[in-house]
């Protein structure tokens, strides 16, 4: 096992990283680093909780000088994991003397503007206020050497390139660019080679992701019994769950029914304000929260350690959807769980999901002596088609069934403004009457 001291990291990166308890270095960081530190670019795929965030961190702080500007630039989909990055940095950077702003949709452009003004060498940002940001002059991505796109399958997505393109423009040409996802879907790697240069790729076989690490099951039930069945499962749990709803309506709803029944649940969802989302991923984070109920706003890239349980109350839209929410659990190599609710309407989305994992998955209904009953019509209803090609099957489906589908990977920000404009541009189309769904 490799130490980072052997990487030629310097002692102020060293003496952060005992500190936080980082003794030997993660498979993804050991590829990663002395690639970026040799200033090649990067495609780092590795698994959920792997240790993505040190890989393309611990090389730009390695790399970077105080007090010369803004030299590096780390892109991330959403509020929380901008924030969950920064707070990482910073952490790296203790003894460093590196300085990091976040910059994200929601909080007020003051708090953002001073924080600029006092001087930061690294920004982490969701790209909506990012390019405010840009247009009015308060960030200058001039002398920036190192580009991240975290979560770059979504960043490269039809709902952010336009996004990206407009940022990475003003970037130099000599620079460092990495991307990094669990998910690396080939239509997005080919077009990642229009914005890297002759990149080191590390890349997982297609059906390595497979949720290892992590005990799946499901249970097929009527949709109007989950709520029931929910609070069989979390009972028993002692560490943290995290219950992952389609909407921002249920996510809601199922907050509020923890909470009648006494549970220590906060919510995530894209309609709430800003100060509200923070105080409930921080109530979570702290463990003064035993239960997340939330959107997909929280399935890319959040890291809670104690995460035990993940619940897909709703099955997710999409299988690249469900490895990277059950991937909130087994973080860091530890064990976790996830179990998936399929109603009765979902399950035609739901084998389509089953297909790509690899590793054991407990039939619940079996195990549990639960008989399924399905209507025949919602039998007649499952399709045999894959998501992807046209995109309808999906959307058309879900939107009978009250909306649950989605047939599009894109709009995973929650810069809400920029989403209805995403979709308006793409023929008007607005598949959540004018909000984000999540
Ligand atoms: P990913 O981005 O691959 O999903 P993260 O970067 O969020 O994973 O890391 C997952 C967890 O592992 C975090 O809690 C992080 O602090 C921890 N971690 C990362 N690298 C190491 C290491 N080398 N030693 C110990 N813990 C680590
Ligand atoms: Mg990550």
């Amino acid at each position: 096992m490799t130490k980072f001291k052997e990487l030629g990291l310097k002692d102020e990166i060293i003496k952060a990283l005992d500190e936080m308890g980082f003794e030997e270095v993660f498979p993804i960081q050991e590829a990663c680093i002395p690639v970026l530190l040799s200033n090649r670019d990067v495609i780092g795929q590795a698994h959920t909780g792997s240790g993505k965030t040190a890989a393309f961190a611990l090389p730009i702080l390695q790399q970077i000088t105080p007090k010369k500007g803004i030299q590096a630039m780390v892109i991330a989909p959403t509020r929380e994991l901008a924030m969950q990055i920064a707070g990482e940095m910073k952490k790296f950077a203790k003894y460093t003397g590196i300085k990091t702003a976040t910059v994200y949709g929601g909080q007020g452009m003051g708090i953002q503007l001073d924080a600029l003004d006092r001087g930061v060498e690294i920004i982490v940002a969701t790209p909506g206020r990012l390019i405010d940001h840009l247009k009015r002059g308060s960030i200058e991505l001039r002398n920036v050497q190192h580009v991240v796109l975290d979560e770059a399958d979504t960043m490269l997505d039809m709902g952010f390139i336009d996004d990206i393109q407009f940022i990475l423009d003003l970037t130099p040409e000599e620079r460092t660019m990495s991307l990094y996802s669990a998910t690396m879907p080939t239509e997005i790697l080919r077009l990642a080679e229009e914005y890297l240069k002759n990149a080191k790729q590390f890349l997982l076989d297609a059906d390595d992701l497979s949720g290892e690490g992590i005990d799946q099951g499901y249970l097929v039930i009527k949709d109007r019994d989950k709520f029931n069945y929910l609070i069989d499962f979390i009972k028993p749990v002692k560490g943290q769950i995290i219950v992952f709803c389609s909407t921002k309506y249920r996510t809601r709803d199922v907050a509020k029914y923890l909470h009648q029944e006494k549970y220590d649940a906060v919510a995530i969802e894209g309609d709430m304000s800003q100060h509200r989302r923070e105080q409930a991923m921080a109530k979570f984070r702290s463990g003064k929260a035993d239960i997340l109920v939330a959107t997909d706003v929280a399935s890319r890239g959040i890291d809670v350690p104690r995460v035990e349980l993940v619940i897909n109350y709703d099955v997710p839209n999409q299988d690249m959807v469900y490895f990277h929410r059950i991937g909130r659990t087994a973080r860091a190599g530890l064990k976790g769980r996830a179990i998936t609710f399929v109603s009765y309407s979902s399950v035609g989305d739901w084998n389509l999901i089953k297909r790509q994992i690899k590793t054991d998955l407990k039939d619940l209904n079996k195990e549990m002596g639960i008989e399924i009953k399905i209507p025949d019509p919602l039998k007649r209803q499952i399709p045999s088609r894959r998501y992807g090609g046209s995109g309808r099957s999906s959307y058309s489906r879900g939107s009978r069934s009250g909306g649950y589908g989605r047939s599009s990977r894109s709009g995973s920000s929650d810069d809400k403004g920029r989403d209805k404009k995403r979709y308006e541009s793409r023929g008007g189309q607005n598949r959540y009457g004018g909000r984000s769904k999540w």
